[in-house]
């Protein structure tokens, strides 16, 4: 969809928007009816995607007023459980229900 100017001779211009490949050169004016002429303006085809729009809108007011929320929202991932690195350490997955080894002080996998 585009949008386009057309000029009425009785009233005033008007925009419409109708696919590219179904405009005219003419149009009915929606208030008179009289055929209309187009009126050739700067194509406005660097437009946001309305998915980039909202999540922009979303993200603004996230800013001003973030939501309190009290459990993971649907859909969001999981939190990753922690796991042993040998940069960070950390503690192993499930390490409480793994038996104790003859070296506790290592890591088991
Ligand atoms: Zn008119």
């Amino acid at each position: 969809m585009a949008v386009y100017v057309f000029r009425c001779p009785a009233c005033a211009e008007f925009e419409v928007a109708v696919p590219m490949s179904s405009v005219g050169p003419t149009h009915p004016c929606p208030a008179c009816a009289a055929e209309s002429t187009r009126v050739w303006t700067a194509p406005a085809l660097a437009t946001t995607p309305a998915g980039v729009h909202r999540a922009m809108a979303v993200a603004d007011a996230s800013a001003e007023t973030p939501q309190v929320v009290r459990s993971i929202p649907m859909g969001a991932p999981r939190p990753r459980s922690r796991r042993w690195s040998p940069t960070t350490g950390g503690v192993p997955v499930n390490a409480a229900h793994r038996p104790a080894g003859p070296h506790p002080s290592l890591p088991r996998w």
